[in-house]
């Protein structure tokens, strides 16, 4: 079982081969969005307290965050593996991940960095804006978001890059190209998916 973790700029397509590598290689996608998405939209106490940050845009907490992961690294399905998806997000997560995991005797395997041509993700967002009508997502806006992510996951990929652990992955194409890609670059690090899944697969 693989412990994975996966960055890529929005627009690149991050969600969809997240999704892929949770068969491929029989892991959950351990995504902290989607969790405290899933408590707001069922008004859990913790998605209560997380709903306004949220809805600002900003970051919640590292010790609630942190928290969050460790108990689900802790589920059943987690325990030998797992594809974390949008934490670590800060320096303090990357320590708490760090020393969560050395108390289990683990570590990451790869880290996953979905990489895309600024200009083409921007024609492609605006392209999908225009076809879903939406008018607040101008190529500004766009734009905004994909210099808040660079800045944001520079000193997390510096970190990683340091370990040796990034796997650079051009995410444009199509699905099943990007996703062959990723298999073959884990696969030359020796990280291959399960029996069990490819047998299901
Ligand atoms: P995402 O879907 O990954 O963009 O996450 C949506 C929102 O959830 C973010 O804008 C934050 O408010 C919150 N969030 C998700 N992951 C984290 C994290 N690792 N640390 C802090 N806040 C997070």
């Amino acid at each position: 079982m693989s412990r994975l973790l996966i960055v890529g700029p929005p627009g690149a397509g991050k969600g969809t081969q997240a999704a892929l590598i949770t068969t491929t290689y029989g892991i959950p996608d351990v995504s902290t969005g989607d969790i405290f998405r899933a408590n707001i939209k069922n008004e859990t106490p913790l998605g209560m307290q997380v709903k306004a940050i949220l809805d600002r845009g900003e970051y919640v907490s590292d010790e609630l965050t942190n928290n969050l992961v460790k108990s689900r690294l802790e589920e059943d399905d987690a325990r030998e593996g797992f594809l974390l998806d949008g934490y670590p997000r800060t320096l303090e997560q990357v320590r708490y991940l760090d020393e969560l995991l050395a108390s289990k005797g683990q570590a990451l395997d790869a880290v996953i960095q979905l990489v895309a041509d600024q200009d083409e993700v921007v024609a492609r967002l605006t392209k999908r804006a225009l076809e879903q009508g939406r008018a607040d997502d101008t190529e500004e806006v766009i734009r905004h978001r994909q210099e808040v992510y660079a800045r944001e996951t520079t000193p997390l990929i510096a970190v990683y890059g340091d370990r040796g652990l990034l796997v650079e992955v051009d995410g444009l194409g199509a699905v099943d190209e990007v996703a062959a890609r990723i298999n073959e670059a884990l696969a030359s690090r020796g990280i291959t998916a399960t029996e069990s899944s490819v047998e299901t697969a």
